[in-house]
């Protein structure tokens, strides 16, 4: 009788370390989905300009993000609408992609403007828009309040800083961030790609252009910068490049 009542005890203290193990990770990975998500949505031009099953499906998209990501204030508060451009800046990207999931993303810190803190140099962008960890910031991305909200308020500069790190994410997923995302690109199309941005950092460089010149840094930048001008202004993107609009349509499945 004992000896089942101690058996009972393990059976009973096992049960409950694994809930309490689950919730510790519940908590860990979780951020509530904001209760006026749809109407924050509006803020977004990709959103808006989706029928209804497509806002749907973005919206399914956007809870899936965030269930999975914490999102942490640094000196700066985390309001609604930070957690909604956040998310879609993660959805966008990869919107065709149904059973997309960042595996390489655990937690976005919000800055409220510049950072300089001492932070590994090499995954910085423009030292102060936001930046992908590496090293002992490996799995966490950080953003600044003030370029996340300039990024889809304004539609019409072709920038977007949510974007453009969501992007480095997806070309960091085959173990390498150098502008070629083995990870969605067709491999067929891995040595026209990169010619095509080699070829097109040097005229950036050597003529000009109106590509953000941030972008002429390397392809790294390169890949995140004319994503960022895809997302914003495909058409005017289709118009002045037609080769890379082609490109990035197969890239990111929009065709
Ligand atoms: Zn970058």
């Amino acid at each position: 009788m004992l000896f089942v009542f101690q058996v009972l005890v393990v059976i009973f203290l096992i049960i409950l370390l694994t809930l309490f193990a689950f919730r510790i990770k519940r908590e860990k990975y979780f951020t509530p989905l904001p209760e006026h998500y749809k109407e924050l949505l509006e803020n977004v031009k990709f959103y808006r300009q989706l029928d209804e099953s497509g806002k749907n499906h973005f919206e399914k998209r956007v809870e899936q993000f965030l269930t999975a990501v914490k999102i942490t204030g640094v000196n700066a508060v985390v309001e609604d609408l930070d957690v909604i451009l956040i998310a879609a800046g993660a959805v966008i990207p990869v919107y065709p992609i149904a059973d997309w999931q960042y595996i390489n993303l655990h937690e976005i810190l919000l800055y409220p403007g510049s950072f300089n803190e001492d932070f590994d140099q090499e995954g910085t962008d423009r030292n102060i828009a936001g930046m992908v960890g590496t090293g002992a910031m490996q799995n966490i991305m950080i953003l600044t309040k003030w370029q996340l909200r300039q990024g889809f308020i304004n539609n019409h500069d072709a920038r977007n800083t949510a974007i453009h790190e969501f992007v480095h994410l997806i070309d960091k997923m085959d173990g390498t961030i150098d502008g070629v995302p083995e990870i969605i690109l067709e491999r067929k199309y891995v040595d026209r790609w990169k010619q095509l941005m080699n070829t097109t950092i040097e005229q950036m460089r050597t003529y000009g252009s109106d590509i953000n010149s941030y972008g002429a840094t390397n392809t790294k930048e390169f890949f995140a910068v004319i994503s960022e001008y895809f997302f914003e202004q495909p058409e005017q993107l289709k118009i002045n490049h037609p080769e890379l609009y082609e490109m990035l349509v197969r890239i990111y499945r929009m065709g």
